[in-house]
């Protein structure tokens, strides 16, 4: 692309574009940074440059980029049945060997699919689900849903209200009535002087006084980010959710594991529940579902939620036009036969996880790293300005921005959230790749010390 073509595109974006989470004003200022290629676990600039995508687009080219195997799925189902609905008693061959696959492949009785287009689709349909689930069960009080401050379940209006960003709920008037939220497990900023072991059931612990203080009989679900992407990969101590777990079956209340970032390899396991051992009644998918190939999400449900939405629950009044799209549904399938033929999840856990937690490790020696967090193939580094106590910096997220901005210099996306340096490279990283990017990340932690004159 010449240059010229490069700034019209450019100033179309801006004239035309409103860019999701952007100030779009300083953006059009700015110009867009327009990809236009990718290959395994690279993509390429408009400008030329060659990027190691260290964060996998959005959390999700698990199988990397370029997979031709992918388009040609694609376009064969387009040839043949380029779009049927699962509505008014039909569906498509897709998307049934679609949701046997994934009944097979989820943890426990996790046996049932309802198709979605995004991980907020799926989050708002959950919230639709357990409400009608209780209702229909003569408990028509058992409605709230407890999640935490700053989770991250999607922008729709049930989403980001499940969701505990402030910023968020700022912007139209949310959280929506019966959703409320406890305070995240974050032993880095709120442990004091417990070990993370006993923090984290002091965490969980917040669930049961919350449950307790609303009453169990108005508490329909609990919902959760095994690990919190988003808001910085806060990755919980090992205590944290089997307490979770307990407690909400003592209280019966339904456990919803929010795995869009988690699901399909990201721990190196092809859940969170089978990292941190413990058992959803109901999970979101979607991102690592597809690769991030074509736009898929899903609820997977236990046989539980099932059999009382059979028996009691009538007709779902829910659904979208796209709900099962068998070319998504067909694409989702070929990337999953991807992982599990070329054995992608057992590689991350058995040889390039370990490897890039060693070296991601070798990290936490940098004057401005205070925390290295990493699970299996997402993690995170913490910079703060004084090594020796676990404080942020005063004005919060202009030193992450600094060193996002001096990796990409270099030839790395690193994905900056406050201080916290965020990593989820493709699953599909060589240790080749891997020495890359800890050279490319200690170098741009160097540029940012330089910079602040540390
Ligand atoms: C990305 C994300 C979502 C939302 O998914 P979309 O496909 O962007 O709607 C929900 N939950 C988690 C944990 C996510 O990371």
């Amino acid at each position: 692309m010449t240059q010229l073509d490069l700034q019209a595109l450019q100033a179309l974006d801006a004239a035309h574009h409103l860019h999701p989470f952007n100030d779009n004003a300083a953006l059009a200022k700015k110009g867009t940074r327009i990809l236009v290629r990718g290959e395994g676990c690279y993509v390429w600039d408009a400008h030329g440059n060659k990027l190691l995508d260290a964060f996998a687009g959005l959390w999700c080219v698990n199988v990397g980029y370029g997979r031709k195997e992918l388009g040609e799925v694609a376009s064969r189902q387009m040839t043949q049945l380029a779009y049927y609905n699962s509505f008014f008693q039909c569906t498509t061959e897709p998307t049934v060997h679609l949701s046997a696959k994934l009944a097979e492949l989820t943890p426990g009785d996790l046996n049932h699919a309802f198709f979605t287009n995004s991980g907020s689709e799926a989050n708002d349909t959950i919230l639709r689900m357990v409400r009608h689930f209780w209702a229909v069960q003569d408990q028509p009080q058992k409605q709230i849903v407890i999640g935490r401050h700053n989770g991250y379940h999607g922008s729709t209006v049930a989403g980001a209200s499940l969701g505990g960003m402030k910023g968020m709920h700022a912007q139209g008037g949310l959280p929506i009535p019966g959703i409320v939220h406890i305070d995240p497990p974050f032993w880095f900023a709120d442990g004091g002087d417990l070990s993370p072991e006993e923090y984290g059931l002091v965490a969980a612990r917040r669930l049961e006084q919350k449950i307790i203080e609303l009453g169990p009989e108005n508490v329909a679900a609990f919902i959760g980010e095994p690990i919190m992407g988003a808001i910085g990969v806060y990755i919980p101590p090992r205590t944290y959710w089997p307490e979770i777990e307990r407690i909400c079956r003592k209280y019966d209340v339904l456990f919803i594991a929010d795995e869009v970032i988690c699901g399909f390899g990201r721990t190196g396991e092809w859940f969170a529940g089978q990292y941190y051992g413990f058992q959803a009644d109901i999970m979101a998918i979607a991102k690592g579902l597809s690769s991030g190939y074509i736009p898929i999400g899903a609820v997977m449900f236990n046989d539980r939620v099932a059999k009382v939405l059979a028996e009691k629950g009538g007709e779902l009044a829910h659904g979208y036009t796209y709900s099962g799209h068998p070319v998504c549904a067909a694409v989702a399938l070929e990337n999953i036969r991807i992982l599990q033929e070329e054995k992608i999840v057992e590689q991350c856990k058995n040889d390039t996880g370990p490897y890039l937690a060693q070296r991601w490790q070798e990290l936490g020696d940098h004057p401005l790293v205070g925390e290295v967090r990493i699970a299996g193939m997402v993690g995170a580094l913490e910079l703060v300005p004084n090594k020796r106590e676990r404080k942020f910096f005063a004005e919060r997220g202009k030193v992450g921005v600094m060193c996002r901005d001096f990796a990409l210099k270099r030839g790395l996306i690193l994905r900056a959230t406050y201080d916290s340096m965020l990593l989820s490279p493709p699953l599909v990283i060589s240790r080749d790749q891997i020495d890359e990017l800890v050279v490319k990340t200690r170098g741009a932690l160097d540029d940012t010390a330089r910079e602040l004159g540390m």
